[in-house]
């Protein structure tokens, strides 16, 4: 494959099938499928979002060639914008609070980004207010705002919902998918919903987050997790969340590491993690898809595989 430009390496990532060989806890005849987001070119999943929010708001008059973009993010949306305003020269400044991993922000600033950090105490409502005050203060700046930004639902449902769809077919019984934003989830569901209204959507969130009623505090597990409801998810009817623990999100990080050759990050351990138990609970044969987002070597500061 021959490309002149890394957005041209966007999407089409490959699917990796997990069976009862794979993992003891899968049912003979049932499989899971993993859509292995970390082979985007910057590592993850939100490369789909940063391109598709550049191109936009070039196309929509918002962006011109002197804004600056403003964004919160945890890392991997701040690596998927700087990736596609790099394009246009684009200036870039992410908030990110600062628990977050120093590869990630790294990675960033190799992008020729600038990095604001915030408190990890004010969670991600302190970046999102923080990006706020920057914007005021720069004229032609721009905030795309991905939590709440209808762009990120859309790209999932233009882009990953229909690569899933035509790899997979219409017979998956459960898409199960983290939710930090809600954008993947929800644009995922949407279309894989009116292609298969049979279709279980099951939602993943750490321990920690407040999904299924439990009290919002810090864990490991790095880009799902909520504070909020995510508005997003208000349009989607959701059969089921499963919360997982840091303990199960990084057991399954590393088993995938150590027995398959997957290296992701704990949001995949996670994902992983919810699509066993969920594949348990449904009839032998069943299909699950689920999703990894992104690449481990960007925590392994973090020590995600000791
Ligand atoms: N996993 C990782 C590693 C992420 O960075 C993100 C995005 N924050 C997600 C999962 C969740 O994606 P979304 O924001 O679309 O819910």
């Amino acid at each position: 494959m021959i490309v002149s430009s890394v957005d041209q390496l966007i999407g089409q990532t490959p699917v990796m099938a997990f069976n009862h060989h794979h993992f003891k806890r899968i049912p003979r005849d049932s499989l899971i499928y993993a859509k292995l987001e970390y082979f985007n070119p910057g590592g993850s999943i939100k490369d789909r979002l940063g391109h598709k929010l550049i191109e936009e708001g070039i196309k929509q008059g918002i962006i011109n060639q002197a804004t600056t973009i403003i964004e919160p993010t945890a890392g991997n949306t701040g690596i998927g914008i700087a990736l596609a305003a790099q394009k246009y020269k684009l200036k870039t400044i992410f908030v990110i609070p600062d628990k977050f991993s120093i590869e990630k922000q790294q990675l960033i600033k190799a992008l020729g980004a600038e990095i604001v950090q915030t408190d990890t105490r004010l969670g991600i409502s302190g970046a999102i207010n923080k990006a706020k005050e920057i914007q005021k203060k720069i004229k032609n700046s721009y905030l795309p705002l991905q939590f709440s930004n209808q762009t990120n639902p859309k790209t999932y449902y233009d882009t990953l919902g229909p690569e899933i769809y035509q790899e997979l077919g219409e017979d998956i019984t459960s898409f199960v998918a983290g939710i930090g934003s809600g954008g993947t989830f929800s644009g995922v569901s949407i279309y894989l919903k009116e292609k298969n209204p049979a279709i279980r959507l099951v939602g993943v969130e750490p321990e920690g987050s407040i999904l299924n009623g439990g009290k919002s505090h810090s864990h490991a597990i790095e880009g799902i997790g909520v504070e909020f409801i995510p508005p997003f998810l208000e349009t989607i009817s959701v059969n089921k969340f499963y919360t997982i623990s840091d303990e199960i999100g990084f057991y399954y990080t590393r088993e995938l590491a150590k027995k398959h050759g997957i290296l992701v990050g704990s949001s995949s351990g996670a994902a992983f993690a919810a699509a066993l138990e969920e594949i348990e609970i449904l009839p032998n044969g069943s299909k699950v898809v689920t999703i990894f987002p992104d690449s481990g070597d960007r925590y392994l500061s973090n020590k995600i595989y000791s």
